[in-house]
């Protein structure tokens, strides 16, 4: 286990704190094109060459019964529970219409709701959703199926949680971001730590594999201090993972935002400091550094993975299901085929007028070229397993590394100089230094990196 001296490096940090994609997918969203062709989508699911790769569903929930000021998700703000059945009616006609292009003999091996609020459904739309899925597609059993949902636990009751249990989710990730009262008002998320308390407790004894919760630093009103509480309090609850997320202020982008004073927002140097708690108060507690903002106690799968050099990155984040194929139900919802990824229509409307005309939501896309299949396999080892071994590309894509790559490594000596990674003869390997910059080793790889990046990703740091 890496100290957290030796991991978080502030020098380094303020120098290379930039704006860049989390890598949920390379090429990222933003080069989706609305020309793409939906016969390639098809094409690749039904390709008979993917028999035996396992698929995994994603389903999204947009509503939300309250706005969150911070929040850059696709959501729909209501209090209208009514909103949701014509919803689930579309889903489950999705489903059908999805189930009819793939070999649904073809085993499920990851489930995942997230939002919005997928507890914004009643209980009986829960199990309605549920049961049409297990109609058109074959869910692995509990012990070989990652079957995750996120839970608002203002959304969620003790008894809500055991239901979620019995329709077969053995994963559950809680959104609460910070304990502290006036953080909660400023954020407009007044989230009791009792109300996560009680989930937390129902999630354990309802025997879910995994529980992961959400922070965020960067938030307004944070100081070191009222983080570090937030921390302490967590760390006795004892999640399998946390996920501490840097809160991106993009207001011209998100116009909730706007609700927020950008006085009380903490200072560059204060995130730093933040985070370096962040760092030092989780390593001591005993979790494992993953990437990306993630950690996770040795004993759990994430935490394995990476040791086995298993792990992946899929829209969702970190991944132990590596070779699935992903379909996305619902607004705004992506999927990866093969070699092609593919994106519903984002509003309501148009996901509505799609499903309603008997056809497909998909809105955009994009083939992989092989040059894009190189890179995303190449950003992905980084991510995950924090190194390349130049034979395992060279084998595989029929490439010198060392000469395909002359640019990006000479771009890299200067990482090198600075102790963020070391360039051998035969690997590249993310240093500890490095860990918290991975992704700006995975940016020198990213062909379609524009010089101004500023207003369409969120910080490295
Ligand atoms: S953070 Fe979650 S609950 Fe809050 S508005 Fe966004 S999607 Fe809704």
């Amino acid at each position: 286990m890496h100290t957290a001296d030796s991991l978080f490096r502030p020098d380094l940090l303020a120098r290379y704190s930039t704006n860049g994609p989390r890598y949920t997918s390379y090429p990222t969203a933003l080069q989706f094109r609305e020309d793409f062709d939906h016969a390639d989508y098809l094409r690749a699911a039904a390709d008979p060459g993917a028999a035996q790769t396992d698929l995994s569903l994603y389903f999204h929930i947009p509503f939300c019964d309250t706005v969150c000021f911070y929040c850059g998700c696709n959501k729909v703000a209501t209090k209208n529970r009514a909103r949701a059945r014509p919803y689930l009616e579309r889903l489950k006609r999705e489903l059908a219409l999805q189930a009819a292009c793939f070999n649904t003999s073809r085993g499920v091996s990851q489930l995942h709701w997230g939002g919005g609020t997928p507890t914004f459904l009643s209980d009986d739309e829960m199990a309605e959703l549920m049961a049409a899925t297990r109609e058109h597609f074959t869910l692995l059993p509990d012990t070989q199926a990652e079957i995750s949902i996120e839970v608002d636990p203002r959304e969620a009751s003790p008894r809500t949680i055991e239901h979620l249990r019995a329709l077969g989710f053995n994963r559950i990730s809680l959104g609460v971001q910070d304990f502290d009262p006036a953080v909660q008002r400023a954020i407009n998320r007044i989230q009791p730590f009792e109300l996560t308390q009680s989930v937390m407790d129902a999630a354990r004894a309802n025997r879910f594999h995994s529980i992961s919760v959400d922070l965020i630093y960067g938030l307004p009103h944070q100081t070191v201090e009222s983080f570090e509480r937030t921390l302490d309090t967590m760390i006795d609850l004892a999640p399998d993972r946390l996920s501490v997320f840097g809160y991106a202020h993009m207001p011209q982008r998100f116009k909730m935002q706007r609700q927020m004073d950008p006085a009380t927002l903490p200072s560059p140097a204060q995130r730093i400091a933040i985070l370096q708690r962040v760092v030092q108060r989780l390593t001591e507690a005993g979790y494992v550094y993953i990437g990306m903002d993630h950690f996770a106690l040795p004993t759990d799968e994430l935490a394995r993975a990476q040791a086995q050099r298993t792990l992946h990155r899929n829209f969702q984040g970190y991944s132990t299901r590596a070779q699935c194929d992903l379909i996305g139900f619902g607004a705004s919802s992506i999927g990866k085929v093969g070699d092609v990824y593919a994106q519903n229509e984002t509003d309501l409307q148009g996901y509505a007028a799609a499903i309603d005309a008997g056809r497909l939501a998909i809105r955009r896309g994009l083939r992989l070229s092989a040059d894009d299949r190189l890179r995303r396999d190449i950003i992905v080892q980084l991510m995950c397993n924090l190194e390349l071994r130049f034979d395992e590309f060279e084998a595989a894509y029929g490439i010198r590394f060392a000469d395909a790559f002359a640019p990006e490594l000479s771009r890299l000596r200067a990482f090198e100089n600075d102790g963020l990674v070391s360039i051998g003869s035969r690997k590249l390997e993310v240093n500890v230094a490095g860990r918290m910059l991975v992704r700006n080793v995975a940016m020198v790889f990213d062909r379609y990196l524009e010089a101004d990046t500023s207003q369409r990703f969120s910080r490295t740091v």
